[in-house]
């Protein structure tokens, strides 16, 4: 029995018994994560490209694994979604949002936006419906247009009526939505006139080989010029360089975000950071 039990799992090379194994101990972790504190959420700054003033913030979710050190999102996220532990992360995500948005309204700009990231699986659950977030919302005294969701364009190919009910039920609610990582998947500008969109936001692998007169260029400045006859605003990501700053803003980007202005840090820093930028 044991040979045979060896035989039938032999097509596995042992790299991807490795693998499969550290998914399936970090997803058990996962589950402890959340009562553990073991979350925290980073904020990075999104610059108006025009004035260099800073109203908005991209919130970025870490996992302090008290073993392995910081977990990325890009490693535990698609684990929490098959485990479906997203749904509970995403609520404290929000509430997180919420709080940090709340105190920036107050301390810093009376409109300032905090964006956070909904996963397919998040922004499609079935059942669901945005009531508990303004429930919450409206407990803190703060408007919907305090929120931005970001979520990529996949989800807007699904025919389905579910990704149209979730959008009219964000913008009932006067949450905004930004499309994340656009021109990186199905890129088609005909959605963008079906559904209701706040934000476009340029994936930095067209920031990165932004130079004048490359084809890259070309195409951020039609992306720009079509977003804003639609009437949606442009945050091109991945902002690392003078030139990319100065490229974007002369295309008429509306807004940049990355390591050039500020990497994503822990709230109580960025808090800092704004106050000693609030003077810019
Ligand atoms: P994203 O939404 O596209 O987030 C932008 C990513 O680019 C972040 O990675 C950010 O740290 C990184 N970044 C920002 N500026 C620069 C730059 O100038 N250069 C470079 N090379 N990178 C830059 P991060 O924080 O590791 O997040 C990775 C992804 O994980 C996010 O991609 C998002 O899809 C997902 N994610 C993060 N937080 C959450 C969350 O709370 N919920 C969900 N569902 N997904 C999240
Ligand atoms: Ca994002
Ligand atoms: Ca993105
Ligand atoms: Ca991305």
């Amino acid at each position: 029995a044991k040979g045979a039990g060896r035989n039938r799992y032999s097509y596995f090379t042992p790299t991807l018994q490795v693998a499969a194994l550290n998914r399936m101990r970090l997803t058990n972790d996962l589950r402890g994560a959340l009562k553990g504190e073991q979350f925290e959420l980073y904020f990075q700054p999104i610059v108006h490209l025009a004035s260099g003033a800073i109203h908005k913030a991209e919130a970025l979710i870490r996992w302090n694994h008290p073993s392995r050190g910081l977990v990325s999102p890009l490693e535990f996220i698609p684990l929490a979604e098959s485990s479906g532990l997203i749904i509970d992360i995403g609520e404290w995500v929000f509430r997180e949002s919420a709080r940090w948005v709340q105190r920036w309204r107050q301390q810093h700009y009376a409109e300032f936006q905090v964006s956070l990231n909904q996963s397919p699986l998040e922004f499609q659950r079935e059942g669901s419906s945005y009531q508990g977030w303004l429930e919450h919302l409206q407990s803190l005294a703060l408007p919907g247009q305090s929120l931005v969701v970001e979520i990529t364009e996949g989800l807007l190919l699904d025919a389905s009526s579910a990704v149209s009910n979730r959008l009219l039920q964000l913008r009932d609610a006067g949450i905004q939505v930004a499309l994340d990582d656009f021109g990186t998947g199905y890129s088609s500008l005909s959605y963008l006139k079906k559904f209701d969109i706040d934000y476009l936001k340029i994936d930095r692998s067209f920031t990165r080989n932004l130079a004048p007169d490359s084809s890259d260029m070309a195409l951020s400045e039609a992306i720009i010029v079509m977003a804003h006859k639609l009437g949606l605003n442009v945050i091109a990501e991945g902002v690392e360089t003078p030139e990319q700053r100065d490229l974007l803003a002369a295309a008429g980007c509306d807004y940049g975000q990355g390591y050039l202005f500020a990497k994503p840090m822990p709230a109580q820093q960025f808090d800092a950071f704004l106050h000693a930028t609030a003077g810019l």
